[in-house]
């Protein structure tokens, strides 16, 4: 886990912060499979701006994840850019809109952050193709590899044995 302590920051009202920060990502669960990031720490840019009446957060990396494809579950990667802003109100007053679910008293949860950023940014079904032909849902083969039906003929075959059973009752 990656805690970016803000004190350090030490920040005054109209003051930023840019600073190069190695984030571990932690792997996370889509469509009930795993995916783990590679390089599991990336570098990432952080800024931390300072106003009167709050804290603006921002973060920027690129990161890929490898995991197996939605349909035919073959290893595949994506890699995708993260850019994404939070904010911390000084006086929130309460309005959950002024407060950052990353940003708990003098820490701020980068490693969380980063892996929620960048989960929403991957697509929601990876795949390792875009016209992916999947898994045969018959019989389990990779339809990339070895296209096939199990057409009608075994059906009809079956239709034909009965229309025969029927002629003959
Ligand atoms: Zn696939
Ligand atoms: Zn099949």
């Amino acid at each position: 886990m990656t805690i970016f302590n803000l004190r350090q920051a030490k920040l005054r009202s109209g003051e930023q912060l840019r600073e190069e920060v190695e984030i571990e990502l932690e792997p996370f669960v889509l469509g009930g499979q795993e995916y783990v990031p590679e390089p599991n720490v990336v570098t990432a840019q952080l800024s931390i701006t300072k106003a009167v009446t709050g804290t603006v957060y921002e973060l920027s990396f690129r990161a890929s994840v490898s995991g197996p494809c939605f349909r035919c579950l073959r290893e595949t990667s994506v890699e995708e850019s993260v850019h994404v802003r939070e904010y911390q109100a000084t006086n929130p007053g309460g309005d959950p809109e002024l407060v950052s679910d990353y940003v708990h008293d003098d820490h701020l949860d980068l490693s969380a952050w980063a892996r929620d950023a960048f989960a929403l940014q991957l697509p929601a079904k990876i795949l390792h193709a875009p016209d992916c032909a999947g898994l045969c849902p018959t019989c389990g083969k990779d339809l990339n590899e070895e296209p096939h039906t199990h057409d009608e003929l075994a059906a009809d075959s079956r239709w034909a044995a009965l229309d025969e059973l029927r002629g003959q009752l």
